[in-house]
């Protein structure tokens, strides 16, 4: 039997595979060090567990709409409302399985055949095969370290053709943890609303801000800006729900009906009992996202020192969720037992077998120059983890 052609151009999710390696090799009983994750290694708080529960006794095992239920969509609007100042209708909301399901969604209900995205790099792995997905073409657009890997308004203006149709925009960033500030990203996407593009703005980390530094969502910058922009978010990093799947996208009201057709036929409603869950997750204490980010906190502060005192290798202080991108390129051409690192890829993996070490290699994310730590476990890993890069690249050659 043969793959279609649009399935043979979608690669699998390496950050998925990676994550589930490390698990594996746990599970083996190996002494592996993950820096692969991209999900909390905190449990989901009690009080949205018990909200499933109670679900569950009340029976609340039926189908729901096909785009989620009332009350969470009023959930979801009530927090725009008082996190943002945004009014969104329930009409704008469709809720689906994992942020990830509401990006596929999004580009299926506004990308035509050979429609063009900008994705501004170094990106989350999904964004291209999303795209590809909805038979759009991905553009990419590379971004300086020395400018915290964000898209200038020029960059973004010189990549526009007659077929642009989206841009993304992933504040905080994954894999950079870069934030935008308020005027930085006005100044970007004036380009993008001069023209008529629609911004799809990935706001997963949302809650994963550090230095009291300010989240942007993209509407508040102007009524124009709530017109052309899709707001994709979710349960998953917020409040430790990455198994519960469930993301969600709020957007103009003729693009979310036409996502709750396309899922009405595809996977009909998300998990009713994580729908409750959320409802209770969204409405309830911020406690639980606020020891969250400041054990994050502490744990990014202390990567990036380590990182930064080993030789060949640097990283920038990111301000968001729970990732950095160490530079590797002090280390590129060196050999690790006779062996050349070439890239990201020959890194990450010299690093495994040598060190029982995994992080995700830059190449994923259009960066070969670096790969992708999270930072999303234990201070107690974090050093194991830098003690072994740090002896791996003083036995390099
Ligand atoms: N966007 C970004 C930038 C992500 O890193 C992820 C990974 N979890 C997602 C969207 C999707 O999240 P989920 O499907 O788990 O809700
Ligand atoms: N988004 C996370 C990551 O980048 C989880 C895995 C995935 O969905 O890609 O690692």
């Amino acid at each position: 039997m043969k793959v279609s052609k649009r399935c043979s151009s979608i690669l699998g999710s390496l950050t998925l595979e990676i994550t589930a390696r490390v698990k594996a090799m746990k599970t083996q009983g190996h002494d592996v060090i993950g820096f692969g994750a991209g999900e909390p290694d905190f449990g989901t708080p009690q009080w949205i567990v018990d909200a499933a529960k109670e679900a569950l006794d009340k029976g609340l095992t039926r189908y729901t709409p096909a785009s989620g239920t009332p009350e969470l969509k009023q959930a979801i609007c009530d927090r725009y409302k008082k996190k943002y100042g945004l009014e969104y209708d329930s009409a704008q909301v469709v809720v689906s399985n994992g942020a990830k399901h509401s990006l596929f969604n999004v580009f299926q209900a506004i990308l035509n055949p050979g429609d063009e995205v900008i994705i501004p790099a170094p990106y989350w792995l999904s964004y291209p095969e999303l795209v590809k997905m909805a038979d759009g073409v991905p553009v990419i657009v590379d971004t300086a370290e020395e400018y915290d890997f964000k898209m200038t308004a020029d960059a973004l203006r010189e990549a526009i053709t007659p077929r642009t149709k989206a841009v993304i925009i992933n504040n905080p960033s994954n894999p950079t943890g870069s934030v935008y500030s308020r005027d930085e990203l006005k100044n970007v996407l004036d380009v993008a609303i001069g023209r008529d593009l629609c911004v799809v703005g990935d706001d997963i980390y949302e809650e994963l801000v550090y230095d009291c530094k300010e989240m942007v969502c993209i509407p508040t910058l102007g009524e124009k800006y709530m017109e052309n922009t899709i707001v994709v978010s979710g349960a998953s990093k917020t409040y430790a729900m990455t198994g519960w799947r469930i993301g969600y996208a709020l957007s103009p009201v003729n693009i979310a009906k036409a996502m709750g057709n396309f899922q009405s036929h595809s996977t009909s409603n998300p998990n009713s009992i994580a729908q409750y869950a959320t409802i209770a997750a969204l409405n309830g204490p911020e406690k639980g996202v606020e020891d969250m980010r400041s054990a994050f906190d502490v744990r990014r502060r202390t990567m990036h020192e380590r990182i930064n005192a080993i030789e060949g290798l640097s990283c920038r202080l990111p301000s968001g969720a729970f990732y950095m991108m160490m530079n590797i390129s002090g280390v590129l051409g060196k050999k690790w037992e006779g062996r050349q690192i070439g890239g990201s890829m020959d890194f990450a993996s010299f690093l495994l077998d040598a060190q029982k070490v995994a992080v995700v290699p830059g190449i994923s994310f259009g960066a070969d120059n670096y790969v992708r730590m999270s930072y999303a476990t234990s201070l107690e890993n974090i050093e194991k983890g830098l003690d072994r890069i740090e002896a791996f690249c003083a036995s390099l050659t």
